[in-house]
């Protein structure tokens, strides 16, 4: 079963109507945006001059970093083939960065991948992502009543409150984060609840994180249910999805998505480690090699599913100097400004760990003399979205030049 023809069509097939979207996208983004004008100018190239995958591969990405300063150094509408007016949405992100949504029909494309997940007409889910200002919780909602299901818009936090939703109404499908579904469920057996007899869940669907394939089994075991993930950014939406065979995630049919050396922007050989550049079929907001930033590579193997996109083999870390923690990028130059008002605060690291099973965000904090780390936790979570533990220690503990960011976590 599959959501549309596209999934099975031969790869030949599939690249001739990719390429006609990505051209799609160069000719909007020469006539609208003027940030691919400049790169274009600095090419010495016009959009026409593109004329295979191999030349499209030689445009230089877009780096996140930098659309992040030039959507603060030119606004918005510098990106955009039209008028923001004409958009359907406009979300912010951290960064902060905007996301801007147009009107097409299943902008995001999440769609096949819920369906490929197993999620079907009358299925109830409870989506935990939020829908304040981040587009996570709204970019995964319409895709499900597409596919028509309801949805229960539980946003996230009030884990009580989502205990209460999952036992007392039928839902049978939960959209969030994995880790964020096993604290329901420990939560739920503290209540004196039994995750496998007293919910009503038959699957999840989960992103925003890396899924240790530990985590995985866990929260299968716990609830009795299938989890499957996708893998998407706020910026282009869905970039790949997991069908029922597992083994990797399938390419969305509505991105063009490359494997690059992050120094060169250049593809690397298949099955190589790289960035993943992605390029949305957007017109609106043309975003042409976008660079996620995050580390993949391509499994070229076909897959008993019968869909014949290739696959990423998953999240293998972060090309550059940010890490996602429980859904979130930390970047370390949003963070500095937290510091900046810390003036007893003379060196700082901050060091992503994992321990026992969860994600913890600890600050290391070289000081000389004492300050209010519970303000400071609460002023850094309002810029950040996490809540870290702080760490004292004496001017000159951190290394001379140490890294701003550290991610200390492994991922089998
Ligand atoms: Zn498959």
């Amino acid at each position: 079963m599959y959501y549309t023809e596209y999934e099975t069509e031969p790869r030949e097939k599939r690249m001739k109507r990719k390429w006609k979207g990505v051209k799609d996208v160069l000719a909007a983004a020469e006539a609208g945006s003027g940030e691919f004008r400049e790169r274009l100018g600095a090419l010495g190239a016009c959009a026409r001059d593109f004329k295979d995958w191999d030349d499209y591969a030689k445009i230089p990405p877009l780096r996140k970093k930098d659309l992040i300063e030039w959507q603060r150094e030119h606004g918005i509408g510098w990106f955009l083939n039209g008028r923001p007016g004409e958009l359907r949405r406009i979300y912010q992100s951290p960064g902060p960065i905007y996301d801007p949504e147009g009107r097409e029909p299943d902008y995001w494309a999440w769609s096949e991948g819920f369906f490929a997940a197993g999620f079907r007409p009358g299925d109830l889910a409870q989506m935990t992502f939020s829908y304040h200002m981040t587009p996570a919780g709204l970019m995964l909602e319409e895709p499900l009543r597409d596919i028509g299901c309801a949805v229960i818009p539980a946003g996230p936090g009030n884990t009580e409150k989502q205990i209460e939703f999952l036992t007392e109404l039928p839902v049978n499908a939960f959209i969030g984060m994995a880790s964020y579904l096993k604290v329901i469920g420990e939560k739920a057996v503290a209540l004196g609840l039994d995750p496998l007899a007293d919910f009503h869940l038959e699957k999840a669907y989960v992103a925003a994180e890396p899924l240790p394939e530990s985590l995985r089994r866990e929260v299968q075991e716990m609830f009795g249910i299938t989890v499957r993930q996708g893998y998407g950014t706020a910026d282009v939406g869905c970039i790949a999805y997991e069908c029922r065979e597992l083994g990797g995630m399938h390419l969305s049919n509505y991105r063009h998505v490359e494997i690059c050396d992050p120094a060169t922007g250049l593809p690397v050989p298949d099955g190589e480690v790289g960035e993943v550049v992605v390029t949305p079929f957007f017109t609106d907001y043309p975003l042409v090699r976008l660079a996620t930033g995050d580390l993949s590579s391509m499994d070229l193997s076909h897959c008993a599913c019968g869909r014949t996109a290739r696959k990423l083999t998953g999240w293998k870390g972060r090309a550059d100097d940010t890490t996602k923690v429980k859904g979130q990028f930390i970047y370390p130059g949003q963070a500095a400004t937290v510091f900046s008002r810390y003036p007893a605060i003379s060196g700082w690291q901050i060091r992503v760990k994992h321990v026992s099973g969860r994600d913890v965000l600890v600050v290391v904090a070289e000081t000389a003399q004492p300050f209010d780390t519970e303000s400071f936790e609460a002023d850094f979570q309002a810029t950040m979205k996490l809540r870290p533990v702080v760490e004292t220690c004496v001017p000159g503990t951190l290394p001379e030049n140490a890294p701003r960011l550290v991610d200390e976590r492994t991922f089998d």
